[in-house]
């Protein structure tokens, strides 16, 4: 598998994360190094065959799995900087997707190792010629790179295997997730491309019906938690309810991994003043007045 060439100056090479590869010039700009012993080779054999070395490294957001092999690749590695410690501190990235310190081999991806992370940027600059979009929601400061009519959109949408296997998009903040789907539609709607680091490329119809995939899969779950919450229900109660009816087969890393979207779910709802509190044989979520 090689290069795949997306725009005058912007390349995707394949996995999960894609990585992507931005010409600027004198160099290459790595977009989601990735994880996995090899990857940073194979990072570099494709930067040598297009004959530049790499100048820096920027991330989307700081989970692990898209940033692991940056110390390998050895480049500055650049980040938006709400995801700077995440990205720096191995404890952070753990409290990012499991609320602590997580019990070993539980995650789905997590290195030990500490990150220097040599730049922060902000949404609207343009670190190394790539515009910084802000796309928050799966992540407090996750960043699409838009180069030119191509946009990497990292893990502010997903494809449709994904989503099928894990039953909701991983999210920490529904509104936010949510307006970034319509600054996606907005995008793809003026004939940009877009690229999500799980799942396949995307534009034209196909971009808006993917972005509609994730936004009624989110708009469906908020419905059925209304439903399901006509009677009290822990965290852990709905969210095997919500994956049941996504028809998603219960582990418990997948259902720990529903569980941070369900609490984005109820404190919508709750800061809506849908839903309330209780504790009955611990804490449960319950519909107003009903
Ligand atoms: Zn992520």
């Amino acid at each position: 598998m090689g290069l795949r060439k997306m725009d005058d100056d912007f390349y995707l090479y394949p996995g999960s994360p894609s990585t992507g590869f931005k010409l600027n010039g004198e160099g290459i700009i790595l977009v989601d190094p990735g994880h996995g012993s090899g990857r940073h080779k194979d990072l570099l054999r494709e930067a040598r065959k297009l004959g530049k070395p790499v100048l820096a490294q920027v991330a989307t957001h700081g989970h692990a799995d898209h940033i692991a092999v940056s110390l390998r690749v050895g480049a500055p590695l650049h980040i938006h900087r709400f995801e700077f410690s995440i990205a720096e501190s191995p404890l952070a990235r753990e409290v990012m997707t499991f609320g602590s310190k997580a019990p070993e081999g539980f995650l789905a991806y997590s290195f030990p190792e500490e990150l220097r992370v040599r730049g922060v940027f902000d949404w609207g600059e343009s670190p190394f010629g790539l515009k910084a979009v802000g796309l928050p929601g799966h992540s407090p400061g996750m960043t699409g790179f838009l180069s030119g009519n191509v946009l990497y959109a990292g893990d502010s949408f997903f494809g449709e295997r994904l989503l099928g296997a894990v039953g909701l998009p991983y999210l920490i903040d529904v509104g936010a997730f949510l307006r970034s789907l319509d600054s996606l539609e907005g995008l793809a709607s003026s004939g940009v491309t877009l690229i999500p680091s799980h799942g396949p490329v995307v534009s034209g119809e196909g971009a808006l019906d993917l972005v509609a995939i994730n936004r009624e899969r989110i708009l469906r779950a908020v419905g059925l938690t209304l439903e399901f919450l006509k009677r009290p229900l822990s965290t852990d109660e709905l969210a095997l309810k919500l994956m049941e009816a996504f028809g998603v087969e219960p582990s418990p890393k997948k259902l720990a991994l529903n569980l941070v979207p369900v609490r984005a779910i109820i404190a919508r709802l709750y800061n809506e003043d849908k839903i309330e509190a209780l504790v009955e044989k611990g804490l449960k979520w319950k519909v107003k007045g009903d």
